[in-house]
């Protein structure tokens, strides 16, 4: 039989018959807010990197005005790139991503997610978490890509609260040496202020533990900080690699992939240095690309992972297969 739109409406009865028909006895006394319909099914997804288990755990989203978002392209084009991706007109919903990897029982965490500091849609990361299995006590390790809140507010509740006892906390030296600057913080603009504040905030009470790192090392067990500055000071990526896997974690080298992998000339609103952040962008998808390597990236759609194909001047993120088992 061919599908028309005609015998596609004919099959809706039946359809609708085998669904009605179908819940038992218990199912169908559940009340519509019991079986709570708005929800989706928690927010981990893990892969293998070599012998390293990747679990890519969600923290909900953000919708993010369009109009101003990037700094140098017209609202129109910016506006046509959202259509063809298929978003709304007129705010982005960016979503936010962490990767747990675990080695041989050791954990490190990348990035916190922003903890219960969010817009109300996000903050849903550490009920993600423990739905893949983890606590945060078991944390050996939390290493942090840069500054901004969104990757570091997950590290200390709004009451004071430090949320992994046990980890060692890690930082780019860059970044520390910019946030951490009382001289940098006194001529920032206005709009950044609030930012310093943050930074102090989290670390102030941990700051003698925290523990700077330099790009080019390895700095956890199968993980080489790469310096990819230019979104901030400091702003760093990572490739995992453990065997013959290889994972290049891009951080905040894009936001959206549907804006700027396709777009990579264009600077959000977040980058600090937009030049410098669009020459590293450009950089590292290119290598990417290249190497035909899989990437992680922070803000694209969930579960955040794929790889880099180069399409005219700009890219395109090809998403992987969702696999049942790993
Ligand atoms: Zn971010």
């Amino acid at each position: 039989m061919a599908f028309t739109r005609r015998n596609l409406l004919a099959a809706a009865p039946a359809a609708t018959a085998i669904t009605v028909s179908g819940p038992s006895m218990a199912q169908s006394q559940l009340s519509a807010q019991q079986v709570s319909l708005s929800r989706q099914a928690p927010g981990f997804y893990r892969y293998k990197v070599g012998d390293i288990e990747v679990t890519a755990v969600h923290d909900g989203f953000a919708r993010w005005p369009l109009e101003g978002f990037v700094r140098n392209a017209e609202l129109a084009e910016v506006k046509k790139a959202m259509e063809a991706a298929f978003f709304p007109q007129d705010a982005l919903p960016i979503t936010f991503t962490t990767l747990v990897l675990n080695a041989g029982g050791r954990l490190t965490l990348i990035d916190t997610g922003n903890g219960d500091s969010g817009a109300p849609t996000s903050g849903t990361w550490m009920a993600n978490f423990k739905a893949a299995g983890f606590d945060p006590a078991q944390v050996n390790t939390v290493i942090i890509s840069h500054f901004h809140g969104d990757h570091i507010n997950g590290l200390r509740l709004k009451d004071g609260t430090a949320v992994f006892p046990n980890a060692e906390v890690m930082v780019p030296a860059a970044e520390w040496a910019y946030w951490m600057d009382d001289g940098k913080m006194a001529s920032a603009p206005e709009g950044l202020k609030a930012g310093f504040a943050n930074v102090r905030r989290v670390f102030g009470p941990m700051a003698k533990d925290v523990k700077q790192y330099e790009p080019g090392k390895e700095i956890a067990p199968g993980v080489t900080a790469v310096a990819a500055p230019g979104h901030t000071p400091g702003h760093t990526t990572y490739v995992v690699s453990s065997g013959s896997g290889k994972l290049m974690v891009m951080s905040d080298i894009t936001n959206h992939p549907a804006l700027f992998v396709r777009n990579p000339d264009w600077q959000a609103v977040f980058d600090m240095d937009g030049n410098q952040a669009r020459d590293t962008r450009r950089k590292l998808l290119d290598m990417a690309a290249v190497e035909r390597v899989q990437v992680a990236f922070y803000h694209a759609p969930f579960p955040a992972t794929g790889h880099i194909a180069k399409n005219g001047n700009g890219y395109e993120l090809v998403p992987v297969q969702w696999m049942p088992s790993i």
